[in-house]
């Protein structure tokens, strides 16, 4: 059957079955280390996300850790993708990141990278040291926070960079050959339907491979979670039924060339009170599916691009 939307596969892209391993290379961010801010974005609880065998490893023992966590899950895959999730994986001097990421490379079942970083955190060098692997051979992908196409809303969560920023980042990566994912949050404080629909030109407009998109999850602790309990009314609440409606508007506005990684997160119970409870992003997937079926539409149906 041939899916209504476009949806991200690695063996599509490179013919393996390829699981990617999150790993935690210890790096920090620039919002964290009082570079730009000590509080971080007003969203982030990056431990939210650390799968339990990254804790006090190497990298090398993460990856046969994470290797042997898929296993006993009865996931396959041919070969294995060192994901640097945590943090900003390219917040350090060049030698640093080229030691982490070789050691990771030097594993024989990993067949390359997928760098997570914040756009400020890249430069020429470190893009072409990125480009110069690939040209060697290994898979190397990058993966940039967006969060949101707005200045506005990017200051009101304290991110510390423009979307100018982003653009430069996203374009700079792009035009050295290396795929870029973008990684958006949808529901952001001032962010309405409307505001969220009308950025998708903007995405339209930039040399992305793929994006994730993620329900914004308010996570206990944060700074966002006293901003929700005192403006409510300031953040667009959905439930999933609502939220699968908005992908389909997203995604039919969105160029179909763009591969869909992800459309929702999910974090350990612990940390949230959302009411989404326990909802498999398969599960999802296929009521996405299914609404663009009962819609008769499909990915890039009704979009307005801006030209990258
Ligand atoms: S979301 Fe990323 S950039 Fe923002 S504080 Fe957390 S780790 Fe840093």
């Amino acid at each position: 059957m041939q899916r209504r939307f476009n949806v991200f596969s690695y063996k599509e892209r490179y013919g393996l079955r390829l699981q990617r391993l999150t790993l935690d290379a210890g790096f920090t961010c620039p919002n964290r280390d009082g570079t730009l801010g000590l509080g971080g974005c007003t969203f982030c609880d990056n431990a939210a996300f650390h799968p339990a065998y990254t804790r006090g490893k190497s990298i090398s023992e993460q990856i046969d850790a994470g290797i042997a966590f898929h296993r006993t899950r009865g996931r396959k895959a041919d070969a294995y993708l060192a994901y640097f999730q945590a943090f900003s994986n390219t917040y350090a001097p060049l030698s640093v990141l080229k030691d982490r990421y070789e050691e990771a490379l030097a594993h024989p079942l990993v067949k390359g990278l997928v760098i997570g970083t914040r756009p400020d955190c890249v430069d020429a060098e470190k893009l072409e040291y990125l480009a110069s692997l690939r040209a060697a051979g290994k898979i190397v992908e990058v993966e940039y926070g967006i969060e949101s196409v707005y200045d506005k809303t990017l200051q009101r969560v304290h991110r510390g960079h423009d979307f100018a920023c982003t653009d430069k980042a996203v374009r700079d990566t792009a035009r050295l050959g290396l795929p870029v994912c973008g990684h958006v949050i949808l529901g952001l404080p001032g962010e309405t339907r409307e505001i969220i629909l009308e950025g998708i030109r903007i995405l339209n407009s930039l040399p992305l491979t793929s994006l994730k998109f993620h329900q914004l999850q308010i996570i206990k602790g944060t700074p966002m979670e006293k901003e929700f309990a005192q403006k409510p009314e300031d953040f667009l609440r959905m439930g999933p039924d609502a939220y699968v409606d908005l992908l389909a508007d997203i995604l039919e506005r969105l160029r179909p060339d763009i591969a869909i990684e992800r459309i929702a997160s999910s974090v350990p119970p612990a940390f949230t009170d959302s009411p989404w409870g326990l909802l498999k992003h398969e599960v999802l997937m296929h009521r996405l599916e299914r609404r663009l079926e009962q819609r008769d539409t499909r990915q890039g149906q009704r979009v307005v691009a801006i030209g990258p």
